[in-house]
């Protein structure tokens, strides 16, 4: 088993609207904030986890392929054989023959905007039409950026792999850069479905190399 290669994929993630990352949507006290946007410890500024981009990627490519784990299918995709598996590790499975899981998402720092707001949330009673549980949720603002830095590296196990007519490694590839354009789809972070999140990347390159996503 031996490394083959390494690929960069670079570029800025552009918030179209405010983005909550961090929050939990759940446990919240009733009228209370919610400050949980992440923010680095030393500079207070907000900032993406890696594992947060990495993780809503997962579950993007794999409910386009139908990829899920769990009894309930209910948890990711741990079937050892998918490309989910080989890229982002066999969900669970401390035993399998992929090899080290392909993709690398360093934390997405904030490059420009980065401002914080107030955003009231509520849900309405269906019988009343009253206000429960109002709250303030804290996010970054429309119009901030933040730098995307995801890392491939392909090993010579994955010669074999095949995806959208690539090959090897550019099939990884193409697998990392269709979970990027799923991402773009839905967005980032939670309130999705009350409209944060929404994201564009700008200035993709793989390897210093312009590209676009395919629509
Ligand atoms: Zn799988």
């Amino acid at each position: 088993m031996k490394k083959t290669g390494y690929h960069e994929i670079t570029g800025t993630i552009h918030c179209l609207s405010g983005l909550r990352v961090g929050g939990s949507d759940e446990l919240l006290q009733i009228g209370g904030t919610d400050l949980t946007c992440v923010k680095h410890p030393v500079t207070l500024r907000p900032y993406i986890p890696g594992s947060s981009i990495k993780g809503k990627m997962r579950s993007e490519l794999e409910q386009w392929r139908g990829k899920f784990g769990g009894k309930d299918n209910n948890e990711p995709c741990g079937c050892k054989e998918c490309l989910v598996c080989r890229v982002f590790g066999p969900h669970k499975q401390a035993r399998h023959d992929l090899g080290p899981t392909r993709i690398v998402v360093r934390d997405a720092a904030c490059v420009s905007g980065g401002e914080t707001e107030l955003k009231s949330e509520n849900v309405i009673d269906r019988k009343t039409g009253t206000a429960m549980h109002p709250r303030k949720i804290e996010r970054v603002v429309a119009g901030s950026e933040f730098s995307l830095r995801i890392g491939v590296q392909v090993w010579d196990l994955d010669a074999a792999c095949e995806y959208n007519g690539k090959t090897g490694g550019d099939a990884l590839i193409e697998f990392v850069k269709d979970g990027l354009r799923f991402l773009q789809q839905t967005g980032i972070g939670s309130g999705i479905s009350k409209g944060s999140g929404e994201i564009e990347f700008r200035n993709l390159m793989l390897n210093g190399t312009p590209f676009t996503l395919v629509k």
